[in-house]
């Protein structure tokens, strides 16, 4: 069967392979799912791993199977499996255990080992081919009426894990009532934090640099229930004096260190800024570290990262596209601007992915 791959870490190396069919009992116990990709969804990491910048073939092969972001049909399942049966749309995790004590309580999206081991990333094929194995507990279902955006699973479960981690931590405060929210970017993550946290009842802005007029991410944040504020415009100090306070969440989502670290001069006390960019350069910023280390200190204020979400973090963004379904219909496939048709055009799809301008790019690899 066919596959895209790239071989690291060439630079540019994409091309399209024949790999065996997978076998349902490469899963030992009975715990295989053999599923027939649908669509992938691809995004920056994928140009940065055909860029060379990261990601490993796994043992024995020279090349690496990309696409980290699945949503399948279930074609045959092990005698043990219970949680998915044949015909189920599901999404499929990407990260896979090590050995830390992480990866034995089923946290390997915490593993607190160096190499970690990834489905399209790091040494692990990932889902740009037409079928694949893995284990029953890596699979989440996704219900039949959400089928047209269940290939944004993988990054709405990111988004919900870096809500769900923030809401933890924050915990330590006994009292916490978040109101305000600023979303830092409107690519895909950035919006779909916006519908996040509309849901979750927040007062969201959402900042970009692209002027508001004929700007489809302005309209789905704004279909959101969110205000679209173009930084152009208007800065985050701006708006801060104008509403009169600062946010009590920031989700940064932009891509970029330096807009990362802006953000830590915006949030309000007790606060929490969640950072979502991997950012694979190394710029070099100025901050105004003295005002930023006192303030932080003085206001009780948390950073916490995201990346990964495990099982759980996929069952909870899958229910939250869910919601924003019912809430917001019609909105989140909006995101779902480029599609690609079929395994063939590879490099339609990696040209896409260059130039940057497309919202979402993926792959229809198969019918049902
Ligand atoms: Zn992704």
């Amino acid at each position: 069967m066919k596959a895209i791959a790239v071989k690291p870490p060439q630079k540019n190396s994409v091309h399209l392979v024949d790999i065996p069919n997978p076998e349902l009992n490469s899963v030992a116990n009975g715990r295989g799912v053999l599923v027939k990709v649908m669509q992938v969804g691809v995004d920056a990491t994928d140009r940065e791993v055909n860029d060379g910048l990261y990601g490993n073939s796994p043992d024995g092969d020279d090349f690496l199977v990309i696409g980290h972001e699945v949503f399948g049909q279930v074609v045959e399942v092990g005698d043990a499996v219970r949680k998915v049966k044949p015909g189920d749309y599901v999404a499929c995790t990407v990260r896979r255990p090590g050995t830390s004590i992480y990866d034995d309580i089923g946290r390997n999206d915490i593993t607190s080992e160096e190499v970690y081991f990834e489905r399209g990333i790091n040494l692990r094929h990932g889902y740009l081919t037409e079928y694949f194995v893995d284990e029953e507990e890596f699979f989440v279902r996704v219900p039949a009426g959400l089928k047209h955006v269940g290939v944004l699973a993988e990054p709405a479960s990111v988004v919900a894990k870096g809500l769900e981690q923030a809401n933890l931590a924050q915990q330590r405060l006994q009292v916490w009532q978040p109101r305000t929210a600023f979303v830092m970017g409107s690519g895909q993550i950035g919006l779909l934090a916006t519908m996040m946290l509309s849901l979750r009842g927040y007062e969201v802005f959402t900042f970009a640099r692209g002027t508001a007029e004929g700007n489809l991410k302005a309209e789905i944040a704004t279909e959101y229930g969110a205000r679209y504020v173009s930084t152009n415009e208007q800065t985050p100090q701006e708006l801060i004096k104008e509403i009169g306070k600062k946010p009590d969440i920031i989700f940064e989502a932009t891509g970029n260190s330096r807009l990362a670290f802006q953000a830590m001069e915006y949030l309000g006390l007790n606060g929490a800024l969640i950072w979502s960019s991997v950012t694979g350069g190394d710029n070099q910023v100025e901050v105004p570290a003295d005002r930023i280390n006192l303030e932080w200190v003085l206001g009780n204020k948390l950073l916490v990262g995201t990346v990964n979400g495990n099982w759980k973090h996929f069952e909870q963004g899958i229910a939250d596209l869910s919601l924003g379904e019912q809430m917001f219909p019609g909105v989140t496939e909006r995101i779902l601007t480029n599609p690609v048709e079929g395994l063939d055009n590879y490099r339609e799809m990696m040209t896409l992915l260059e130039s940057g301008k497309a919202l979402k790019v993926f792959v229809n690899v198969a019918d049902e």
